[in-house]
């Protein structure tokens, strides 16, 4: 989840709208479309986190070098050309295919949380079994689980969990996460402690974002509907837009302003995994 003040994005072209957004700007960008970053200064402004991945859109991790380049060719290379669509949750996809978990991995999501947290500890273990119970709600399918037990040594290279949830120190972003598609040596969510400082958006509901894409979620502002912060087309819709979907930033044209999850988030997250 992005901070709203460095998300806070007045669309140039939609292109030059998600360049921006992906760079953390924190002003709007008074560029034209002919002025898109080269890849070497794509790169060498893309924020590098703790872990060494980059970070784009806001919250979300790109592994490697090789990725970046992936990521930068696309996102130069697609025109926003207002891809229609009928059919307010969208899936990642990977060369073409969903990028989720198999129905008996989905129902066992199983995680620690770092003691790292400190005296913040127990309202982060509480923050995400809130955001878990959202997505629970909606699949009987999905079932996000808690191993106490591996809390002491909580991190990526735990075996014994899927995923480890870590605290992070950067004024980059408020929290982020992974895909159901990142290996295993960057699944981690990670957290900053302006989490608990974040106005109408709960710790919950942050959390709860931050689990949607680690269900395979993206951002639903990068539909043509909102009119800004496009990303890039590398996503299959699952319900018609909804611009107050818990994926969807409030600063980018959303109708919410405090991320909770509506019930086209739940029909979503069934259509994908099952009621
Ligand atoms: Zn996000």
């Amino acid at each position: 989840m992005k901070h709203r003040t460095t998300g806070a994005l007045v669309a140039a072209t939609a292109a030059l709208a998600a360049a921006a957004s992906m760079l953390g700007s924190t002003t709007a960008t008074a560029a034209t479309e002919d002025s898109a970053p080269t890849y070497q200064q794509f790169k060498a402004e893309t924020f590098v986190d703790t872990d060494r991945q980059y970070i784009v859109n806001g919250d979300e991790p790109v592994t490697s070098d090789g990725k970046l380049r992936q990521f930068y060719d696309d996102m130069v290379g697609h025109k926003h050309t207002g891809r229609k669509m009928d059919d307010g949750l969208v899936v990642n996809t990977v060369s073409g295919r969903d990028d989720t978990w198999s129905q008996a991995q989905v129902g066992n999501l199983t995680y620690c949380v770092s003691t790292k947290f400190g005296t913040d500890y127990t309202r982060t273990v509480q923050a995400m079994a809130d955001g878990a119970a959202q997505w629970e709600a909606a699949s009987s399918a999905i079932d996000f689980v808690h191993v106490p037990s591996q809390d002491s040594s909580c991190s990526t290279r735990n075996n014994t969990v899927l995923f480890s949830v870590e605290p992070v120190r950067t004024s980059q972003y408020i929290a982020r996460a992974f895909f159901p598609s990142t290996p295993k040596r960057s699944r981690n969510v990670l957290v900053d402690d302006s989490i608990w400082t974040s106005g109408s958006w709960t710790p919950s509901n942050i959390m709860a974002h931050e689990l949607g894409h680690t269900l395979g979620f993206r951002h639903e502002h990068t539909r043509p509907e909102s009119g800004t912060c496009f990303e890039d087309n590398n996503w299959r819709p699952l319900t018609a837009y909804d611009s107050a979907s818990i994926m969807h930033y409030p600063q980018c044209n959303g109708s919410s302003d405090d991320l909770s999850m509506t019930a086209t988030d739940r029909q979503g997250a069934a259509a994908l995994y099952g009621a």
